[in-house]
Formats: C-alpha cells, sequence, structure tokens
C-alpha cells in the first residue's frame, strides 16, 4: 500500500452489508469504489408487498448513487463482479479491472432450486424488483383470465396459488395474498368470486418459521389458517410443471407457483479460491476476512460466519448492517494505527448482536421473538411495521410507505395492481391450456379449490 496515496477499497454488493462499510467509511482518509450490477439498493424485506400490488417498485429501492451523494470519497460503479485476481489485487468486471487495497465482498444471495433450475421458469422466486413484478403480474393475470375465461362460458381457470417454501417469505406471500383475494379484490369481478380462490403453502419441514421457537411457529400457522391459507407441513414438493406442482404421485393445478423454498449464496463466492458451504457460503475468520488474505472481507448473506458460540449467523439484514459496520471500523483503526506506529494493531473478532427477529403474516398478523419475549398478533404486527418503516431508506420512501400502509389498512386497498408486460401464464395462455386442462380431468387435485 502506497503511504502517499489513500487506501482503495472496493465494495462488491450496495445491499445492506456494502451500503454500510461504505456509509462507516464516508469521513475515514480512504478512496471508495462501490460497485453494482445494479443501479439500485433494494430494501428486500418490504419486495413482498410490490409482489402483492401494495407498493410500487420506487417506494422499496433507491438509486445507489444517490444514497451516497453526499460521501465525496464514495465513488459508484455499476458494473457486474465476474472475479477476482487476489494475487494481483483486482476486481474483474467484464469490461476492465478496479485495483484495491481492501475487497469487501457483499454480493448476497438468491433463490435455489436445488439442482431443478427448470422450475424457476413456472415457479419465480422473490430476491429482486423484477421478481415481485413477475409475481404480481402472474397473480393479477391469473384473476383477469379465470374472469375472461368464465365470462365466455369456458372451462375456467382454478384460482389455486400454491407457496412453496414456508419460511418468513412464503408465509408472508401466502398471508397477503390471501388477503387480496378476500379483500381488495372483492366487488371488482362479475363472473368470478376471488373469495374461493385457494391459497396453499407447503412446507417440507415439521412447521413453518423453522428459524423461530415452536410456540411462534404455531401461532404463525393458526394465524395463516385464520386468514383461509391451507398449510401443509412435511410434504415435500417433487416437481413443478407449467400450472401444477406434484407431490409424490398427486398433481395439485395451481393458476401460480411461488417459490419460497431454497437459498442459495452468490457464486462470486467461489471465485474467492477458498472452499464454500453446500449452500455456496464463504466460511471466514473471526474477522470477517477470507484465510490467507487479511485484506479481503466477505459479509451478509454471501458470509458463513458463526456467533460467539459456533453456531451459524442467519441471512438476515440486520447481520449485514452489522457485519458491514464491523469491517469499515477495522479498516478505519487499521489506516490510522499504520499511519502512527507503521505497524497496524491486531484485530478484533466480530460479535453480532441479536435484537430479535419479526416475520409479517398479514394485515395485523405476525410474530416476534427477542429473546425470552414471545409475542403474536397484532402487537407483533405493530413491531414489524415499525422497524421496517425505520430501516427504509430514505425519509420520503418512510414517508410514502408509511402512508400508504394507513390507507390501505382502512381501505384494505392494493394501489398498484398493474399488469405490465408479457400475458403469458405459464401452463394457462389458450395454447397451453387445452394440454393442462385435459391432465387436470385426469387428476382432481385433493383439497384445492376450484
Ligand atoms: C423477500 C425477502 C424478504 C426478506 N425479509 C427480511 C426481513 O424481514 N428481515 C431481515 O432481516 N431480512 C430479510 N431478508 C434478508 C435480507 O434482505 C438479507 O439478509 C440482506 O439483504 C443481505 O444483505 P447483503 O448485503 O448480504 O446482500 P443483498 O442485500 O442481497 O445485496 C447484494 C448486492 O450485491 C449485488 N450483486 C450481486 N452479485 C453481483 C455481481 N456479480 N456484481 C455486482 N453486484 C452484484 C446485488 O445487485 C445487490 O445489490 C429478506 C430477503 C428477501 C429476499
Amino acid at each position: 500500500m502506497n503511504s502517499k496515496v489513500k487506501p482503495r477499497v472496493v465494495i462488491v454488493g450496495a445491499g445492506f452489508g456494502g451500503l454500510n462499510v461504505a456509509r462507516s467509511l464516508a469521513k475515514a482518509p480512504v478512496q471508495i469504489t462501490v460497485v453494482d450490477r445494479r443501479n439500485h439498493h433494494t430494501f428486500q424485506p418490504l419486495l413482498y408487498q410490490v409482489a402483492t400490488a401494495g407498493l410500487s417498485p420506487g417506494e422499496i429501492a433507491a438509486p445507489i448513487r444517490s444514497i451516497l451523494r453526499g460521501h465525496h470519497n464514495v465513488e459508484v460503479l455499476m458494473a457486474e463482479v465476474t472475479g477476482f485476481d487476489l494475487d494481483r489485487r483486482v476486481v474483474e468486471t467484464a469490461d476492465s479491472g478496479i485495483g484495491y487495497d481492501y475487497l469487501i465482498v457483499a454480493a448476497g444471495a438468491s433463490h435455489a432450486y436445488f439442482g431443478h433450475e427448470e422450475w424457476e421458469r413456472f415457479a419465480p422466486g422473490l430476491k429482486t424488483i423484477e421478481d415481485a413484478l413477475e409475481i404480481r403480474r402472474r397473480v393479477l393475470l391469473a384473476f383477469e383470465l379465470a374472469e375472461r375465461q368464465t365470462a365466455a362460458g369456458e372451462p375456467a381457470l382454478p384460482l389455486n396459488f400454491v407457496i412453496v417454501g414456508g419460511g418468513p417469505t412464503g408465509v408472508e406471500l401466502a398471508g397477503t395474498l390471501s388477503e387480496i383475494c378476500h379483500h381488495a379484490l372483492t366487488h371488482e369481478f362479475r363472473a368470478i368470486d376471488p373469495a374461493r380462490a385457494h391459497i396453499l403453502l407447503i412446507e417440507g419441514g415439521p412447521r413453518v418459521l423453522p428459524a423461530y421457537a415452536e410456540d411462534l411457529s404455531r401461532s404463525a400457522q393458526e394465524q395463516l389458517q385464520r386468514l383461509s391459507v391451507e398449510v401443509r407441513t412435511s410434504t415435500m414438493v417433487t416437481q413443478v410443471e407449467p400450472g401444477a406442482v406434484r407431490i409424490g404421485n398427486t398433481r395439485l393445478e395451481a393458476a401460480v407457483v411461488l417459490w419460497a423454498a431454497g437459498v442459495a449464496a452468490s457464486p462470486l463466492g467461489k471465485k474467492l479460491g477458498v472452499a464454500v458451504d453446500r449452500a455456496g457460503r464463504v466460511p471466514v475468520q473471526p474477522d470477517l476476512s477470507i484465510p490467507n488474505h487479511p485484506e479481503v472481507f466477505v459479509i451478509g448473506d454471501l458470509a458463513a460466519a458463526k456467533d460467539q458460540h459456533g453456531k451459524m449467523l442467519p441471512g438476515v439484514a440486520p447481520v449485514a448492517i452489522q457485519e458491514g459496520r464491523f469491517v469499515a471500523k477495522l479498516i478505519r483503526h487499521e489506516i490510522e494505527a499504520k499511519k502512527e506506529d507503521g505497524k497496524g494493531n491486531s484485530r478484533r473478532a466480530f460479535h453480532y448482536w441479536d435484537k430479535g427477529s419479526l416475520a409479517t403474516i398479514g394485515r395485523a398478523a405476525a410474530v416476534a421473538e427477542f429473546g425470552k419475549i414471545h409475542i403474536s398478533g397484532f402487537i407483533a404486527w405493530l413491531s414489524w411495521l415499525f422497524v421496517h418503516i425505520l430501516f427504509l431508506i430514505g425519509f420520503r420512501n418512510r414517508l410514502l410507505v408509511f402512508i400508504q400502509w394507513a390507507w390501505s389498512y382502512v381501505t384494505y386497498e392494493r394501489g398498484a395492481r398493474l399488469i405490465t408486460g408479457s400475458t403469458d401464464l405459464p401452463g394457462w395462455t389458450p395454447d397451453q391450456h387445452s394440454t393442462t386442462a385435459e391432465a387436470a380431468r385426469q387428476e382432481i387435485p385433493t383439497g384445492a379449490a376450484k
């Protein structure tokens, strides 16, 4: 590192982890380059609201440039990182290499289909704004197609919505979809009754929200059932096909299938030359650096970091945020110490402060776990609302989301109900519908509403 020029810090990914490194280093004597393949930061905890037409994309995402515009030592590059040359200390993108003194890789995770990537076309997952808009498109289109077919006297699309995976994302999608069917869309259709739609949540394990205490999982399941969601636990989906899922020999028709069952870390983890775990996460040292490269840190969903008791830290926003701030502080101290004695100081280990977990289920329905304190229902939902509005990036977004929420709480309205893009629905568009209807006649699903 040349002592005359400011050390260069390159941050890959402007999610919760990366942004917090950049912001926390903003006043430090470093030059920072933030590289992200998108031009915006997405507040992922509210993606389900975009997917269910409660909020618009601009209310939960913000341009990275505008978030960091006040930090004059930060430059933002929109580019896809393709690899790293750790010996030469270079980050590789499609059209250039970016040199660094410190590198922070915070590229996050995406959904995983357990080796069945071909299922993604029929069962989108929820990770990006594009995913959320695709889910919104399919959900709203299903109602339109069902109305049109029924009005024309044709055999109608069965309004079954199947959500695979009973973690926080599956639970919030199921609860909110039910709310749409039972409230937001009532009185708007003439040929169909949206309230007769069937929401099925399928979980492979014995309970929903498996990361939460058992009493909260039970409560979440009861709250879902009160919202008319059918919950099937200990049930494995064995096949996803256009317009249907299979559970062993049983075929369940579905107007829309959503995938919330698995997570895989960014493929960039493998490019760091260290052995990754089964989910593709990079095992990091206690200071969040990788072995033999104290100048390279991995944080957030991409890191397999452990707490002080050796337990793996969960892939949640507070972990990424705290890790980001920790690494920024470490780099700042190291640079300042090097200036004074030329050596730098010995590194502390990262300790996660777990402030609790919240999962929303639907209108006035949620669970919250703060250590031994477990809360369900309206109070948990209020806490969820407060925390999520507070952490949303940008005052404008906070205000808009608060107003939207208050409005939709009173009126049940979901104002972002726009169908944009294609009008195809896998398995149900005219050319494919005959095949699906034929298959359906041969095998009518059990427990699924027509
Ligand atoms: C639907 C959903 C709901 C969630 N709800 C909650 C919740 O309620 N509470 C909670 O605490 N957590 C929640 N999470 C988890 C939380 O969002 C993640 O733990 C957090 O975003 C991780 O932060 P990160 O910085 O590691 O990655 P991310 O926030 O995912 O950011 C990664 C960034 O890296 C960029 N990137 C990736 N690959 C490349 C590349 N090759 N080149 C350049 N840039 C790249 C991406 O564009 C992205 O901007 C939710 C996640 C999802 C998907």
